[in-house]
This record gives C-alpha cells, structure tokens and sequence, in this order.
C-alpha cells in the first residue's frame, strides 16, 4: 500500500452509518475502544487507511473498488490511490472531537441515512461545521437504501436537496448507497476521485504536523529494554518529515515551580514513521500519519498531545495564552430541535474553541460586536489568520454559534 494522500472525513448524524462505510471502504471497524464497542457508538476520532482500487479493463465507475479483483470480470486490479479515512463521532454531546477531526479532513463525506427524514440534528449541525472550518470538497452518500422503497428514496433525496441550498454542499454528488450490503461502492469511489483531490503539498516548507492523537504503545507491564518512546498520530500539513528529524511539540508540557505555571515546548527526535502498517522513511503531506518518538509515553498516553502541534525546531507558531479574533456569528443555533436566535458575545462568558485539533475553553475579556478577546484555559499554539469554531453552552450543551480568525 502506498502512502495515503489525502484525508477524507466521515461526517453526520449518529448511526447513519459513518462507521459501517469506513468498514465497507477499508476492511476496518474503528471503533475499538471498549466503551465505544459497549455502548455502539463512535467516542473517539477512527481512522483507516484504504488503497482504492481500479480494474484495467472496465470502464468508469464500474472499474473502482476495494477488491483485489475486479467484482465485475475478475481481472486483477491496479493500485489507483490510498486513502486515510477520518471517522467522526456524530453524538451531539462529540461535537468537540467532531470538530477536532475535521481540522484534518480535506474533504468530507456526509452520511445521511435514507430511512429518516432529513435533515437530523447533527447532519446539520457537522455539515455547518465543515463549513466553518472551510472544507469545500463534500460527498453526499444516501445510506441504507437496502431498508427503504424507492420511492422513499426519492423522496429522501428532495429533502436532501432543500437542505443542502444555498450551503457549501449545495452542488455535492448524492450517491445512493448501502454501507452494510456494499451497494453502489464503486460509484461512490468515483465520486470521490473526482471530488476529494489530494490537496497541494507545500513540501519545501518546515514540517508542520497537527496531532490529533497521541498514545503509549507499550503493554503493561513490558521490560525496560523492550520500552518504546511515545507515538504521536495526525497529518502534516505542510514539509516532509524522516526518521531522525528533530522536533519540537508545542505549546508542550506545562511546568509548575513555586506556584506559577508555564509551559514548555518538548524537543525530540523521529524514531519512526508509519502510514497505516507501513513503515516510511519519507513523509509528505496528506494522510495520516504515526510518528514514533523517543518521549517517555507518560507524556503521549492516552492522547494527552492532542491539539498541540509538532514540526521542526524554532518554526512553530507562538503559543497563545489569549487572543482576539474577528467575529462571523451564525444566525440560529443549530443542532437542537427548538433553533433559536444566536445573542452577541459578552464579556465574561465562557466559549469553547476548536482550532486545528485543539479544544479550550476561552473566557471572554472584552468583547465588541464583530470582535472578541478570549483568555484560554489552556493556551494554544495558532499562528495569525487561523479558523476557530466557536462554541457557547447553550441548555447544558456546547453549540457551535459561529468562526473566529485569530488576528492578534
Ligand atoms: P455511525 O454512528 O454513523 O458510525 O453508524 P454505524 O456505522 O455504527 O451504524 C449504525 C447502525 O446502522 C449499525 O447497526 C449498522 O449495522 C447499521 N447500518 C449501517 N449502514 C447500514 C446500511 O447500509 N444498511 C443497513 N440496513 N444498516 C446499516
Ligand atoms: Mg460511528
């Protein structure tokens, strides 16, 4: 398998079926983590990777597939690209992690559920956010169509179309699809050449990496000599990255001595690199990626990097313990059965943020009408010009309400 070069993002309301077409697509059941299989939902960000296959011989869409052999004429089938795969959780209450994700996607498929009326809660509320993190590149799948008659699906896909005017999906493909009985896979391959293109790698530039997550690979209980360093997992934005580069990880670890805190930048060497199971010895932009370090993994466990960024030393953006951005509030809160009007920003009140991978809380300290300045729980490392998702708690839950662009 080659290494991925792009990453597409599974969006939408929970138990549409995100979950079940990564399976479809890549061979994996991401959720694994044991609450996620006891409860049945997605808790944390998945990912998969899938070479997309192509049959030499048939013609277009019917030659795409996941097979080694053409499921059509049993040629045997090329590598046409590899894909990563970013599964989403779509439980309202995910919303942080949702967005965290989609700070990697370079497009994004929205699955809608074709047995219920549309749109859902967080059908509207994720497609909202793909919008306010600016991912443009979108595929719409109509899924479970194995449940309902046609006629129902029809029906769907109007709804479908009303919903998606005048947004950013407003001219994405619908594919018609079944995730668990793989009906029209290969047409939804082919919507996704065509409409999630690899994005433009700017490999001349310092390697810049968004973690999305971060782990301690070692069993419990493994001998001194048989430890691993800590493993951060996320997708580099820009540069190329190698075994035996430095790096620097910020904002870092945070420091406590006589009672004031800072926090630390952590230098470290690559160890290892690998797309998926393959080892690599040159990252480029694109997929994700897991980078071995030599970090103690007290310090990766359990994805305690998430949200920081790595890259190379001295090439970093500021870490930011406040910041004021320019304000684009939505109209109506969405996500919520009953959508009410969205009041202005005022001074004291607490907002959760999203930018790139990050989450904080923010406390606003001043606030005009088109601008806001926040003091953060925990600082962030974001460079002038970047996205923030703005969420406010609105009946015990955080909302997305609008995007920020950090300007000092
Ligand atoms: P997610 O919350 O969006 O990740 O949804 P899951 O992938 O976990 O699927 C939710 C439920 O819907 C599971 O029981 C799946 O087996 C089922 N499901 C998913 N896709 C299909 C489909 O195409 N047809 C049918 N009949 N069931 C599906
Ligand atoms: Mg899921």
């Amino acid at each position: 398998m080659s290494q991925p070069c792009v990453n597409i993002g599974m969006v939408g309301h929970v138990d549409h079926g995100k979950t079940t077409l990564v399976k479809a697509l890549s061979g994996v059941w991401t959720d694994t983590h044991s609450e996620e299989v006891k409860r049945g939902i997605s808790i944390r960000l998945g990912y998969a990777d899938s070479p997309f296959m192509k049959c030499p011989k048939c013609p277009a869409p019917q030659c795409y597939t996941v097979e080694k052999t053409c499921p059509n004429c049993g040629e045997k089938t090329e590598e046409h690209r590899t894909v990563s795969f970013v599964d989403a959780p779509g439980h309202e209450t995910l919303m942080a992690t949702m967005l965290s994700g989609a700070a990697i996607m370079d497009g994004a498929v929205l699955v809608i559920a074709a047995n219920e009326d549309c749109p859902q809660p967080q059908t509207k509320e994720h497609l909202m956010a793909l919008d306010i993190i600016g991912i443009e590149n979108i595929v719409i799948v109509q899924n479970k169509i194995d449940l309902v008659s046609k006629e129902r699906i029809i029906e769907n896909y109007h709804q479908i179309k009303e919903f998606v005017k005048g947004t950013v999906a407003e001219n994405a493909p619908i594919i018609p699809i079944s995730a668990q009985q793989n009906i029209n896979i290969d047409i939804l391959i082919d919507a996704l050449e065509t409409q999630i293109p690899a994005p433009v790698h700017k490999v001349d530039k310092p390697a810049s990496m968004l973690i999305a997550r971060s782990f301690d690979i070692n069993r419990p209980g493994a001998s001194i000599d048989e430890i691993r360093g800590g493993v951060i997992g996320g997708t580099l934005t820009e540069g190329v990255l190698h075994p035996g580069d430095e790096l620097e990880i910020r904002p870092g670890i945070k420091v406590t001595t006589e009672g004031s805190t800072r926090w630390v930048p952590i230098l470290t060497t690559v160890s290892s690199i690998y797309a998926g199971a393959t080892k690599i010895e040159e990252a480029t932009p694109g997929g994700l990626l897991a980078v071995g370090t030599y970090l103690d993994p007290t310090l990766t466990k359990g994805d305690s990097l998430t949200g920081q960024i790595a890259g190379a030393p001295g090439t970093l953006p500021e870490t930011r313990h406040q910041f004021v951005m320019e304000l684009h509030l939505l109209d109506r809160v969405v996500g919520v059965t009953r959508e009410e009007k969205i009041n202005e920003i005022k001074t004291s009140e607490p907002l959760m943020l999203n930018i790139g991978t990050a989450t904080t809380v923010g406390v606003v300290t001043s606030a005009r009408k088109n601008e806001a300045q926040v003091s953060l729980k925990r600082p962030i490392s974001a460079a002038i010009g970047s996205r923030v998702a703005i969420s406010r708690r609105i009946d015990s839950r955080w909302r997305l309400i609008g995007v920020g662009v950090i300007k000092s």
